[in-house]
Order: structure tokens, then C-alpha cells, then sequence
């Protein structure tokens, strides 16, 4: 009689059991699930985090030299008609465009022949080509320690040429990456080539240009230091096109600087002094033949020169 209950009682508690486990079995399941899926979220942001360092220590370690393609592609001659072109040293607010305009008016046609980002082992010929042709450039020269750049340093400007300022790493994410950073990498720069060279120099011009897409700082602030210690920055307005691709040969390097100067009564024209583009050497006799075959100055950055800019201290801003 008493073994029914009994039965009944054991069944149920069985029954229990087994409810029990399944319900075990379920939330651990969903535990570790939920476990996993954290896990997974968590590698996978680590991941992200992870490339994230990477491409912004390939952006910080990009070669000099392939930096300044930024500043072709970015700021290509084609780009060129909505920039700021302005007359007067150092007068930022006033825009003229004057130099946009073609020379028609009998003027001689001025155009600056610039070096970026040198010394380097193409400097020596680079000079031997204008001395042999008597033409002065401007050098933007970058912080170099090595003998050979130290002599250089001190050929341009013994050779009458115009030494400016290009930065001294040329490390994008460390100049821009804030005030106290540029002011830094200027003050290196500067005190740098006075003490190598005894000059003062007086004219910058920004890695990437004033209207770089890299920097994540107000290039403007910049400007307003650069103005402030009574420094001259210059961009350009025509490229020969050398830092954008090393396939470029010295004919094509030729017509298009050629094929643009003639749009400006002054030419400020960006070219690279590096040891991966011999074709800027190449290019260089034909080119200053050319320039001289239709009457253009070509003359060394100085105080005289209208400033070629991208962006200016009143916040306009080229194409
Ligand atoms: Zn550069």
C-alpha cells in the first residue's frame, strides 16, 4: 500500500533531478556562449585596436621621400586654379591673384625652381647643373647629421642659393601632431642649419604643403607661428610631378612644368632632391634650357618673392 506513494514521491524527485540537469546543462551552455561571444568581441577589438597601431605606424614611417607624394596628389597643378596665390611678403590676408593670371603684359615670367627634402647623394650634380647653367634655386632641406649632408647644407648656400626649411624629421605625425611638436621640429631645424650653415633661414615650406590632408592639426595655428616668428612659408603652384610617381621620366617630368608655368606670372615650382628620383637630375639642363628658351627668370626664393599659398592665415583655402 505504502510503496505507491513512495513510487509516486521517488519519480518526481527523479523527474526534478532531470529537469535540474537539463537546466544546468542550459545555462551553462548559454554561459559559455556568452562567454565566447565576449572573448570573441574582445579579440576581435584587440585586433582592430591592433591594426589600427599599424597603419598608423606605417603612416608615421613612411620613407621621407614617399611622404611627399601626399603632396602631389593632393595638391596637383590641376588642383591648382582655387588656391591662394598672393602677392607680398608675408601678407597673408591680402589675396592677389595677379600671379594666377597669364603674363601677358610684356613681364618677364619669374619662376623658382624648388628642391624638397634633400640633401641627398643627387644634391652635388643638382648644384653642378645650376652652376654650369648660372641659375639659382631654393633648397627646403630636412635635418640630416651625415657629413656629406652637413657639406651640402653649406654648398647650397656658398653657391648663392636659397637654403629654407622643410622640417627636420619630415614625420608627419610627429610635426603636426600638435603646437608644441612643430614648434619643436622648427626650432630643431632652424638652429640646426644655423649652426651648420651661420644662416638664419627665413623661408619654410611645410612637408605635404599648407594644405596636407594628413595633419590632424588646424594647419592655420602653424601659419600663425610660422608668421608670428617672421618666417615665410611657401607651397607651389606648379609640380613637375616627381614626388607622385618615379615613373615619370625626365621628358615627362619637363612638360609638366612646361606645360604650366606659362599660366603664372610666378612659378614656384616643386621639385624633389632625392636620391630615389634621378630623373629630377635628368630632367634638370633640358628643363632649365627650356625655361630660358621662353624667357623666364629663374631666381632663388628671396624677399621680393610673391608667396605661393594653399592655405593662408585667414582660413581660405585651396582646392
Ligand atoms: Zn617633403
Amino acid at each position: 500500500m505504502s510503496d505507491k506513494p513512495e513510487n509516486g514521491l521517488k519519480q518526481e524527485l527523479d523527474r526534478r533531478k532531470r529537469i535540474n540537469r537539463i537546466k544546468s546543462i542550459i545555462v551553462s551552455f548559454v554561459g559559455i556562449w556568452m562567454l565566447a561571444s565576449v572573448i570573441l568581441c574582445a579579440t576581435l577589438f584587440v585586433k582592430v585596436i591592433h591594426l589600427e597601431n599599424n597603419l598608423n605606424k606605417v603612416l608615421q614611417n613612411m620613407p621621407q621621400v614617399e611622404q611627399v607624394e601626399n603632396e602631389e596628389t593632393k595638391n596637383s597643378p590641376d588642383a591648382d586654379t582655387g588656391k591662394n596665390v598672393e602677392c607680398g611678403k608675408q601678407d597673408q590676408t591680402g589675396q592677389d591673384d595677379a600671379n594666377k593670371k597669364k603674363a601677358d603684359d610684356g613681364e618677364k615670367l619669374k619662376v623658382y625652381l624648388t628642391f624638397d627634402d634633400g640633401p641627398s647623394t643627387n644634391t652635388q650634380q643638382i648644384l653642378d647643373i645650376l652652376k654650369q647653367y648660372n641659375v639659382k634655386a631654393t633648397f627646403f632641406v630636412i635635418g640630416k647629421t651625415d657629413d656629406l649632408s652637413k657639406e651640402m647644407y653649406k654648398k647650397i648656400v656658398e653657391e648663392g642659393h636659397t637654403l629654407g626649411m622643410h622640417s627636420y624629421s619630415h614625420k608627419y605625425s610627429v610635426i603636426y601632431d600638435s603646437m608644441s611638436a612643430f614648434e619643436q621640429d622648427f626650432n630643431q631645424i632652424h638652429d640646426y642649419l644655423k649652426e651648420v650653415t651661420g644662416v638664419d633661414c627665413k623661408y619654410y615650406r611645410f612637408p605635404g604643403g599648407s594644405s596636407n590632408q594628413v595633419s590632424n592639426s588646424d594647419m592655420r595655428e602653424f601659419i600663425r607661428y610660422l608668421n608670428d616668428r617672421g618666417i615665410t612659408y611657401y607651397d607651389w603652384n606648379v609640380s613637375s610631378g616627381d614626388a607622385t610617381s618615379q615613373a615619370y621620366t625626365a621628358d615627362e617630368l619637363i612638360q609638366n612644368v612646361m606645360g604650366d608655368v606659362t599660366k603664372y606670372k610666378t612659378s614656384v615650382v616643386l621639385m624633389h632632391d632625392s636620391a630615389v628620383k634621378p630623373a629630377t637630375v635628368e630632367a634638370l639642363p633640358a628643363l632649365i634650357e627650356q625655361l630660358q628658351g621662353i624667357g623666364a627668370e629663374i631666381l632663388p626664393i628671396d624677399e621680393n618673392t610673391a608667396t605661393v599659398h594653399h592655405v593662408s592665415i585667414d582660413g581660405e583655402q585651396g582646392q
